[in-house]
């Protein structure tokens, strides 16, 4: 479904993305995990064309991104993202952050696009919030009407940059909750965390990364039990 080759990204002197080559298969759910600076925001922002590339090619479906227009719009709609900071539209509802891409984008019918907000954010747990402001609502609670906003526009894939680490502890699970259920209902998803308590229980396969390159892809049960890289070993060691 999202296939990398050869992707290198420079901000300047810095070498931040190097020959990255990685697929994503209908269905899956990728965890990338590294050290700070490994480039893995860096990754999912490319992939949504947040950020441009230097070199390679990234296709989606296998149709390389867009560069602007109407493409683009209905890329960011294929191509679900939640990140760290919810990225609400804070002076809109709750219902209306999940409705107005339906309608703008998707050309829904308001009705129709509030049907679906309304069964959304059921699913997330969170039915009962929709007529208040992001701000009155706990970071979990944000996050997960990210989540709900993601999913209205029927994506193909869903990137999460970090979804939990701006969540106090007692939100973390909330969230965590929501994606697995997502992850075995088979939504592709590519995950860039450090829980590794969701990456052992929902990923497919782990992606580490170091100094902008992909160091190892293993199953989680092999990158947890035997890491093959010795970067990953000290990674892991000073992690779990
Ligand atoms: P973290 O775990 O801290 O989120 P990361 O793996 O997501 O790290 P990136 O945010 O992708 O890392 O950043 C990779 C490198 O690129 C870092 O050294 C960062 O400082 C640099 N970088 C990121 N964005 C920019 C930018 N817009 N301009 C210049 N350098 C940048
Ligand atoms: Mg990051």
């Amino acid at each position: 479904l999202i296939v990398l080759d050869q992707v290198n990204k420079r901000y300047g002197d810095l070498h931040v993305l190097r020959n990255v080559s990685l697929s994503v298969r209908q269905g899956e759910v990728v965890v990338i995990i590294g050290p700070s600076g490994a480039g893995k925001s860096t990754l999912c922002r490319a992939i949504n064309r947040l950020e441009t590339i230097d070199s390679g090619t990234i296709t989606v479906d296998g149709t390389p991104l867009p560069a602007e227009g109407r493409a683009l719009a209905k890329l960011r709609a294929e191509v679900g993202m939640v990140f760290q900071s919810f990225n609400l539209f804070a002076h809109k509802t709750v219902l209306d952050n999940v409705v107005l891409g339906q309608v703008h984008v998707l050309k829904r019918s308001r009705d129709a696009a509030v049907a679906k907000a309304r069964e959304l954010l059921d699913r997330v747990g969170i039915g009962g919030q929709a007529a208040k402001f992001p701000a009155q609502l706990s970071g979990g609670q944000q996050q997960r009407v990210a989540i709900a906003r993601a999913l209205a526009m029927d994506p193909k894939v869903i990137l999460f940059d970090e979804p939990t680490s701006a969540l106090d502890p007692e939100m973390v699970n909330e969230v965590l909750e929501v994606m697995t259920s997502l992850a075995r209902e088979g939504m592709t998803m590519v995950v860039v965390t450090h829980e590794m308590g969701f990456a052992r229980r929902a990923a497919d396969r782990v992606v580490f990364m170091a100094d902008g390159e992909i160091v190892e892809e293993n199953t989680p049960g092999d990158f947890f039990g035997a890491p093959n890289s010795e970067r990953a070993q000290s990674f892991l060691a000073k992690i779990l």
